[in-house]
């Protein structure tokens, strides 16, 4: 598979707006997008660390994934993603490996990307994201 880099971190917020001063009062970050990404019931916020993002995710309803963590493990670290070429390629190799995929076919993630999510089950209980830049 052969990430090129840590895309961003997710982290699973009650709130966005008790959240965000955190990252840039302490941190020093800015927060440059705020985006719903209406199929996963989350609102997220953006800050850049060099190459890597740091993504906000606070659930917009009782039954997002994000709220069901958060219920289950509090907020904090809820997901990696790693930046990978060739997405489609990347998750038929992954999947003839027997790593269990949650996404069989990459879908549109929060600011354009292909993503793809795998199984916590099979990756050591880090949920994990492959994403993709869409070719131009
Ligand atoms: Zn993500």
């Amino acid at each position: 598979m052969k990430p090129t880099h840590i895309e961003h971190i997710g982290i699973a917020v009650k709130s966005l707006e008790e959240a965000i001063p955190y990252y840039e009062n302490i941190l020093g970050l800015k927060c440059y997008a705020i985006e719903e990404v209406k199929d996963q019931k989350v609102k997220t916020a953006f800050f850049m660390v060099g190459q890597t993002k740091i993504e906000l995710l606070e659930p917009t309803s009782d039954d997002s994934t994000i709220a069901a963590f958060i219920e289950k493990r509090g907020t904090g670290v809820h997901h990696i993603a790693f930046a990978v070429n060739d997405l489609e390629h990347v998750l038929e190799e992954t999947a003839q490996k027997e790593i269990r995929l949650i996404d069989q076919h990459p879908r549109k993630g929060a600011e354009g990307l292909n993503i793809a999510f795998l199984h916590p089950k099979s990756t050591g209980g880090v949920l994990t994201e492959l994403c993709e830049k869409p070719q131009e």
